[in-house]
């Protein structure tokens, strides 16, 4: 991939970080409100039991979403960015528009998928 297309994809990349990053801390906050919120009123316990579960839980795809772009901008660094990770084929740059921090090519891609699928284990 030339310079210029890896700079377009840096700047996607910076611009989404820059937003799950204060998505991550609007949940967090959103989270600790309602943790002094449930102390306060033992009525509302439940209720804001589930919210605060709701809130950790998308605080956790938004932290895993910064990881990701992070690893992302890594690869552009040590160059390796847009190749499988998997069968080490470019990936398309169609793909990397609609996705800039994939790291695996389409087919490779539905074979993990696929295997997700059949063993739940953590694949890092
Ligand atoms: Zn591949």
């Amino acid at each position: 991939m030339d310079a210029q297309k890896l700079q377009h994809f840096r700047s996607i990349l910076l611009e989404q970080l820059k937003q799950h990053t204060e998505n991550v801390r609007g949940d967090q906050a959103t989270a600790l409100e309602s943790v002094d919120d449930g102390v306060k009123d033992s009525v509302d316990m439940s209720v804001q039991d589930v919210n605060q579960e709701l809130a950790l839980r998308l605080g956790e795809r938004e932290s895993q979403m910064v990881a990701d772009i992070d690893q992302a901008l890594l690869r552009i660094d040590e160059g390796s960015y847009g190749v499988c990770a998997t069968c080490g084929k470019p990936i398309d740059e169609r793909r990397l528009e609609a996705l800039p921090t994939a790291r695996h090519d389409a087919a490779c891609q539905t074979v993990i998928e696929a295997n997700d699928g059949m063993d739940d284990a953590p694949t890092l």
